[in-house]
């Protein structure tokens, strides 16, 4: 801690045993990194976890249950509060203040919470508490048509949640619960504020987990809780005895919470999914868990199929019988490839390579489970969705990766980094929005200053002509074998206008470098075309349009005439992942747009997920990450410095008494010029943080005065 931070404690905060009680940021004076840090952490010693932070709320992770925090009783009490923004900062007020938007009509009517912050932050856990909220507040009238065997809405959309962390989250290094997906869901309501239907849009799922798991991290948890949880019947039926190894399911010994497979069961059957389908995707799990057992080895001859150790050949089996896939189909299209060439489109076989078979492998496994993925995420909507005419607004709840920055960072991370990008200048544009009607509230002449927007770094990851994206997909439009080397020189020849773009030089791997808001990244070029491409060999996609499993034939329709389907794998081969994503992004930018926002920013006080332990250096990195540093220099090229007209007059008496003297102005000019360098002097101890002229006449804007 730096001695003018002292000072400016000192002389603004004054004592320091008492910052834990600042419950708004933009409260601290002056707004700096470091009083807000300070501020934070006094606020965690004494169990305080959340804050406000002008339009956004910082929700701390305590890593403990902290008795009545989430009480239901504690709803009600933010629910039928006269001012919920007047009780403590909690996700509740911000839900609260949502659904009493919605409630008084005003433009936009619809609302969004946008829930941010790093793996292990507490998302997840705020999103679920904020449909719990809803379930509670909002909780429908009746019914639905009266059939009390069709579970509630509530009930129903809160049962959503088990089934996609069961399918959707994974045990890894930072968190053992981990959303391995984007999330947006809306909750519907009619004209009387009830909730009566939701739907679900989801974003990105990491498939490739299905088929590898870093070191010490595991697969999705449904693999674990069906191992662990089915029946000697099930086990018998889905071909999973006990104490089997699968190589894609590491660190089983470990026991977690979400092991629980009762749970994920019931709220699939409370979703409409009866236990003869649940049964049918159990089947075609094991089925995956089996075909991750398949290794191949070198062939003794090169123009044979690879080899298959006895094991394996076990495996095959299995596996072929719980997908419903002929044996010999299912090791052809896994160890063969098909080549049509001339004119005469004759058909060539040419066996695949070692590593060409395990990717065969793995993409089997990937788009089957990514399918299956995107299959109940259709399922959990047509059972909670209702048609338009019965609802008339909705509360949206934005459940997103936070910004990544790691050692090494490809294709992946670049799209959380782009979405982080977008959700950052909507919140730019939102914050100074709210600042700008705050300041024109209260008579002020301004200009900002010193504002920097991240608009040049989205050109260059996704603008029109020439752009990342736009580069990445016509290197997979061109179809030839990539040259990480020769497609970096492309993309520095191209945007090397952009500020935001450079290089490590000292790396001998291809790489870029983007300068985000948060920080910048190095992004590696090996692999990053193959990965937008991610191509099916349609060998796969042929086999399994073959299969005889009813689930895996609803996965995978057979296109209604050959032509067709041709056509359609064609067009799917321009459809890059940039691309999706790209699209599915802006059409959540323009919901959320369209609807008044509300920001938490969860922040994860220490990585090592311990129980009230806050590390100053690791909450600082979160806090620029999710640009609340940010909204702090943003304000800070505003009125960095407020004082509330209560403590200006205590402090500057003479105002007040030169105002009482003069009846026909608010303020005597030479007593005004006195007080100001008087208020000048105390907040220039502030270094770096010029007062402005202006904040004066907020300060003695004479009707406040008056209340005085
Ligand atoms: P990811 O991006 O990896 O999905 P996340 O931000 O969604 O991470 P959560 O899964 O919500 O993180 O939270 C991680 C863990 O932190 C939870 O499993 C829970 O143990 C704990 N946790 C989060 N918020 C709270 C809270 N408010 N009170 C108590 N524990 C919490
Ligand atoms: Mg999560």
């Amino acid at each position: 801690m730096n001695e003018s931070f002292e000072e400016v404690v000192r002389a603004f905060l004054g004592d320091e045993e008492q910052l834990h009680l600042f419950d708004d940021l933009t409260k601290v004076n002056p707004v700096t990194t470091t009083t807000v840090l300070k501020c934070l952490q006094a606020r965690y010693t004494v169990n305080s976890f959340y804050t406000n932070a002008g339009c956004s709320l910082v929700a701390l992770n305590p890593f403990q249950p902290i008795s009545c925090l989430y009480s239901p009783e504690l709803m009600r009490e933010y629910h039928a509060a006269v001012r919920p923004q007047d009780l403590k900062p909690h996700i509740f007020a911000v839900a609260e203040e949502a659904y009493r938007n919605v409630q008084s009509q005003i433009d936009p009517i619809n609302q969004s919470i946008i829930v941010s912050g790093e793996s292990g932050a507490g998302k997840t856990w705020t999103s679920r508490c904020l449909m719990k909220f809803y379930a509670s507040v909002a909780a429908s009238a009746t019914s639905p048509k009266g059939n009390e065997a069709v579970e509630r809405i509530e009930k129903r959309v809160l049962d959503s949640n088990p089934i996609m962390e069961a399918f959707g989250n994974a045990c890894t290094l930072r968190n053992n619960n981990s959303s391995r997906f984007g999330k947006y869901i809306q909750l519907h309501l009619d004209r009387f504020h009830h909730l009566r239907s939701a739907s679900i849009q989801t974003f990105l799922l990491e498939k490739t987990r299905v088929a590898y798991q870093a070191p010490n991290e595991r697969n999705f948890h449904i693999f674990y809780q069906i191992t662990k949880g089915a029946t000697a019947e099930e086990r018998l039926a889905w071909n999973l005895p006990e104490g089997a190894d699968y190589r894609w399911l590491p660190n089983a010994e470990r026991n977690l919470e979400e092991d629980c497979f009762e749970v994920t069961r019931d709220a699939m059957f409370h979703l409409g999914i009866d236990h003869s389908t649940q049964n049918n995707i159990f089947k075609v799990l094991s089925g995956l868990l089996h075909l991750g057992n398949i290794q191949f080895s070198d062939p003794v001859d090169e123009s044979q199929p690879c080899e298959l150790e006895d094991k394996a050949k076990d495996s095959v089996k299995t596996a072929g019988d719980l997908l419903k896939i002929p044996i010999e189909e299912l090791l052809e299209s896994l160890r063969i490839r098909t080549i049509t060439a001339g004119k005469q489109q004759q058909v060539f076989k040419k066996p695949c390579s070692r590593s060409e078979c395990d990717t065969r492998r793995d993409c089997l496994a990937k788009v089957i489970y990514a399918k299956l993925f995107e299959w109940l995420v259709l399922v959990i909507n047509e059972s909670i969705y209702a048609d338009t005419s019965l609802w008339t607004s909705f509360i949206g709840l934005l459940d997103v990766y936070g910004f990544e920055a790691f050692p090494e960072n490809n294709l992946e991370q670049l799209c959380i980094n782009y979405a982080n990008e977008k959700l950052q200048q909507h919140f730019v544009a939102h914050y100074l929005k709210a600042q700008q009607e705050e300041y024109a509230s209260e008579g002020l002449q301004w200009s900002f200053i010193n504002y920097q927007d991240n608009q040049s770094c989205l050109d260059l990851i996704e603008g029109n002509p020439l752009s990342i994206f736009s580069l990445l997909n016509e290197e997979c439009r061109l179809n030839r074998s990539s040259n990480p080397d020769l497609f970096q020189t492309r993309i520095e020849k191209a945007l090397s206008d952009n500020q935001c773009l450079s290089r490590d030089k000292f790396s001998k791997k291809p790489n870029f470098i983007i300068s985000h808001y948060a920080g910048k990244v190095c992004y590696q070029l090996a692999a990053m075309v193959e990965k937008n491409k991610d191509p099916i060999p349609p060998e796969l996609v042929h086999v399994l349009q073959n299969s005889k499993d009813a689930l895996l034939q609803k996965l995978f329709p057979i296109a209604e005439n050959h032509q067709n389907n041709t056509k359609m794998q064609n067009r799917a081969a321009v459809v890059t992942v940039v691309s999706k994503f790209k699209s599915s992004l802006e059409n959540l930018m323009q919901i959320l747009n369209s609807t008044k926002p509300h920001y938490i920013r969860c922040i994860k006080p220490n990585a090592d997920c311990k129980a009230m332990t806050f590390r100053k250096e690791e909450v600082l990195s979160q806090l620029q990450a999710c640009g609340i540093v940010e909204a702090i220099t943003i304000s800070a090229a505003g009125f960095p410095i407020r004082i509330s007209f209560q403590s200006f007059a205590d402090r500057y008496e003479i105002l007040r008494k030169s105002r009482r003297s003069s009846k026909n102005s608010a303020c005597d000019k030479s007593n005004f010029h006195t007080a100001k360098k008087e208020a000048t002097n105390d907040c220039g101890m502030v270094k770096n943080t010029a007062l402005s002229p202006t904040i004066n006449c907020r300060l003695i804007f004479p009707t406040q005065l008056e209340q005085l």
